[in-house]
């Protein structure tokens, strides 16, 4: 039987997931709350930057199978499957997770729902929302309704998420203690990930708070990769060692692997930082906070590295920023991606500024993003236009065009030849020889 799919909350995590399921050949109903995304959407307009993610889009809302609305109503109607994907945030002045949007979400939908269904939650949350939120479903849906909860996490990264939608790792799925429930919930859940468990995808099912620390625990052990070696930078950097050698050569061994051993600013975005602080919080609450303890060290590492960032170059610059120009070289927390949530290049950027630098900005992507998030910096049309006049260039987002930039032609147009690496993504020897001071996190 196909399954008609609604997706409650369509920013980077529901949009994908509403573009991707229609082009499976589900019918597919998209619900925001904010009424510019959902015109945007309708009319093909992503709202954000995603490679290969518009033309899903574009052909699913051409061939119909893809609409967005703004009504509760609708959607409860329409849906034999809904998709909860809101967001999950960082509370103000606190650790915890925000969880007044996934609240709402299922305060508006569990009274509408008249007919039988299975909600899917999909957003981050701390471990036993999904017990209270079935608690809540049950109070408020109606009787006829028969609606069943199941925790469905996403590990989409930005930048991958189309590929990781339509060929995920792994699918998790957390399912009610009630065996009905939960054979009812699995079924569904097979039916609509029949494509992906036909290409022999794992398909792990387990209880909810499993299925919740699955996610948050592969979070935490990201963030802890890329903090160890983040770690090994400031050994480095005080034992004149090279931690892009060290890194490379830990990258053989099996056990370790290369990847997210990469050395730099860190780690930043809507997901890890706030993530690895919610589960910290989560863990206080249910008595075990010692068991993570680490992740603060973990975090501390990662600020620390943004710090250092700003101290480098301004060691740069003999001392101050007063009256010295800066050229930085990416916005947006990662490449290929616009999201500039938690972002080291701009907490850097913004950091500089208030230490009475002149700073100039360019992304590839993430102009729109950061201009809203910090009006106060300024932002240049491209790389070179950043780099004009100044005293020192640094490069926080590790974009390919960066990557592949002419060091003789950005020579020409800063003031003085200094560039700070912050993502060792360039090659050392090509920019030394072409008259520049090269420096790096964690390198000699
Ligand atoms: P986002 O902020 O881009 O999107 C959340 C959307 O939910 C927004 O468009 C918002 O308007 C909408 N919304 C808020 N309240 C609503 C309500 N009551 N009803 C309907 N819509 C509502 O966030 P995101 O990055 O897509 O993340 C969503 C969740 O997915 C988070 O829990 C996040 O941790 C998780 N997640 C995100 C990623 C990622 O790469 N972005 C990956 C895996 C998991």
């Amino acid at each position: 039987m196909t399954h008609r799919l609604t997706v409650i909350g369509t920013g980077y995590l529901g949009a994908t997931h509403a573009a991707c399921m229609a082009d499976l050949g589900f019918e597919v109903l998209g619900l925001d709350v904010d009424p510019e995304k959902v015109a945007r959407l309708a009319a093909g307009d992503l709202p954000f930057y995603e490679p290969g993610l518009e033309p899903v889009l574009r052909r699913n809302l051409e061939n119909g199978r893809l609409r967005f609305t703004s009504s509760y109503e609708e959607v409860a109607e329409f849906g034999d499957v809904h998709f909860v994907c809101v967001g999950t945030p960082q509370k103000a002045g606190e650790y915890a997770a925000d969880m007044t949007y996934v609240d709402d979400a299922i305060t508006s939908l569990a009274p509408l729902l008249h007919r039988p269904c299975v909600i899917v939650g999909k957003s981050t949350v701390p471990v036993g929302t999904a017990e209270r939120l079935a608690g809540r479903i049950a109070m408020l849906a109606p009787a006829d309704g028969d609606a069943v909860l199941a925790w469905n996490p996403e590990f989409l990264r930005e930048g991958f998420a189309v590929q990781d939608t339509l060929h995920p790792d792994r699918i998790v799925v957390g399912v009610p203690s009630d065996p009905g429930a939960a054979d009812r919930a699995e079924k569904v859940l097979r039916e609509v990930y029949s494509s992906m468990l036909a290409a022999e995808t794992p398909f792990i099912v387990a209880d909810y708070p499993t299925s919740e620390l699955v996610k948050v625990s592969a979070n935490a052990f990201l963030a802890t990769k890329i903090s160890f070696i983040n770690a090994m930078a400031e050994v480095c950097e005080a034992a004149h060692a090279d931690v892009t050698k060290l890194s490379e050569a830990l990258s053989y061994d099996d056990r370790i692997g290369g990847r997210f051993l990469g050395p730099g600013l860190g780690f930043g975005g809507g997901c890890l930082p706030k993530d690895i602080r919610a589960f910290m919080a989560r863990a206080g609450e249910l008595g075990v906070d010692q068991a993570l303890t680490f992740l603060r060290e973990v975090d501390e590492i990662n600020i620390r590295r943004r710090i250092r960032m700003v101290d480098l170059a301004r060691h740069e610059l003999g001392g101050s920023f007063i009256g010295r120009t800066v050229g930085v070289l990416g916005a947006a927390f990662k490449p290929n991606s616009d999201d500039v949530r938690d972002s080291p290049a701009l907490d850097v950027a913004a950091t500089i500024r208030g230490q009475g630098g002149k700073v100039t900005v360019y992304d590839p992507q993430a102009m729109a993003n950061a201009r809203r998030a910090h009006p106060a910096l300024d932002f240049g049309e491209s790389a070179m236009d950043a780099a004009r006049g100044a005293h020192v260039v640094l490069l926080l987002t590790e974009w390919q065009e960066f990557r592949e930039m002419d060091p003789h032609a950005l020579g020409e147009a800063v003031a003085e030849r200094n560039i700070v690496d912050g993502r060792n993504a360039l090659d050392p020897e090509q920019w030394r020889s072409a008259g520049w001071n090269y420096r790096a996190l964690g390198r000699p």
